[in-house]
Order: C-alpha cells, then sequence, then structure tokens
C-alpha cells in the first residue's frame, strides 16, 4: 500500500510539473495569451479539424513605439498585458487569442464566416480605443488596427495569416483604428 501510495504521490507530482513546463511553452508571460509557439501548436490542430466557417483576425496595436517612447517600457508593457486581457474577455470561449509579435495579437475563431469575423474584429477594436489605459497620462486611450480573413477550404495556415495580413496592413494604410477584411 506505502509503494502504492508513493508511486500515486509521485505520478501526480511528475503530471503537475509537466502541465507546468507545458503552461511556460505555450503561454505568453506578460499577457497571459497564447504565445507564437502556443499559437502555432493550437491552429495546427483546429485546422486540421476545423469548425468550419474559420476566420483569423490580425490585430496590431497602433503607434505602440510611441507609448515606448513617451512613457517608458514598463509602461508599453502594462499596456500590452491591458490589451492582452480586453482582447481574451472580448472573445468567445471557443475562440484562441495569442501574442505572436511585440505588439501583435491573433484571434482564431471558430464557427464564424467572413461577416461574423468582421463583426467580432470591430468589438475588439471598440473595446480597446473605449478602454482607460490610466497609465498614459496624456490620452488615456490606445488604439489598433485590424485585419480579417476567412479560410478557404484546404487552405494552408501561411496562406490565410498572410491574407489578413495584407488585411492589417491595409487598415494601417487607410489611417488605423479601423478593421478591414478580404
Ligand atoms: P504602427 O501603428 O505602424 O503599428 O506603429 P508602431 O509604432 O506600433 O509599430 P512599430 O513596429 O514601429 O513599433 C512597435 C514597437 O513595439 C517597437 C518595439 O520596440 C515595441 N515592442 C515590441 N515588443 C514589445 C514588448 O514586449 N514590450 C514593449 N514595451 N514594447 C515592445
Ligand atoms: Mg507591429
Ligand atoms: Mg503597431
Amino acid at each position: 500500500l506505502g509503494v502504492s501510495l508513493a508511486l500515486a504521490i509521485f505520478a501526480a507530482a511528475f503530471s503537475d510539473l509537466l502541465d507546468d513546463a507545458r503552461h511556460d511553452r505555450t503561454i505568453d508571460a506578460l499577457t497571459g495569451t497564447l504565445n507564437r509557439h502556443g499559437l502555432e501548436e493550437a491552429i495546427a490542430t483546429r485546422l486540421k479539424n476545423p469548425a468550419w466557417p474559420t476566420s483569423v483576425v490580425l490585430c496590431d496595436v497602433d503607434h505602440f513605439k510611441r507609448i515606448n517612447d513617451g512613457h517608458g517600457h514598463d509602461v508599453g508593457d502594462a499596456v500590452l498585458k491591458e490589451i492582452g486581457s480586453i482582447l481574451r474577455h472580448a472573445a468567445r470561449k471557443n475562440d484562441l487569442v495569442g501574442r505572436f509579435g511585440g505588439e501583435e495579437f491573433l484571434v482564431l475563431l471558430s464557427d464564424a464566416d467572413l461577416q461574423k469575423a468582421t463583426q467580432c474584429a470591430e468589438r475588439l477594436r471598440l473595446a480597446v480605443a473605449s478602454h482607460e489605459f490610466p497609465l498614459l497620462s496624456d490620452s488615456g486611450s490606445v488604439t489598433a488596427s485590424f485585419g480579417v480573413a476567412e479560410c478557404r477550404p484546404g487552405e494552408a495556415w501561411e496562406s490565410l495569416f498572410k491574407r489578413a495580413d495584407i488585411c492589417l496592413y491595409a487598415a494601417k494604410h487607410a489611417g488605423r483604428n479601423r478593421t478591414i477584411a478580404g
């Protein structure tokens, strides 16, 4: 009985260790959203067996460099953390939310065609734009631009991402704080 108990405790502790390691590997420590690795892993799984329609929303914070330059890197970090939290709370439970680059976030939506995903991106955009960031003394507000694309049957992730990225670039070019879908 003693040996079985010891083995059970060891197995539970080992399983906790594996969970911790997995968490560190897949979760972005700053924002609590998925990191690039976590996104890649989760997206690969989702796209193997997608809940059609599936769409991707890319989000890039507008003029983020100015926030770093004007308020310091720590305030910039705090803003990213808040944006991560806004996106997580505004997204649906089954959506994947992650930070794939410095001030760039991604949301993968299941069961959302282009129209639904665009509405979702607008909801996310307004949630960011209407949020008051207490650490930013001047206006207290931050905006972000969004690009949206719906996955075509059999489309590779790289192609879907590229199409959303082109829309994001167009949103920046058109003046920022907007959503462009294509
Ligand atoms: P745009 O509206 O065109 O996107 O302008 P931008 O200033 O947001 O874009 P740019 O790519 O010029 O600058 C992004 C900045 O984000 C530069 C980089 O130093 C900063 N950055 C990247 N990762 C982090 C991070 O983890 N924390 C902080 N505080 N800053 C970061
Ligand atoms: Mg960027
Ligand atoms: Mg930016």
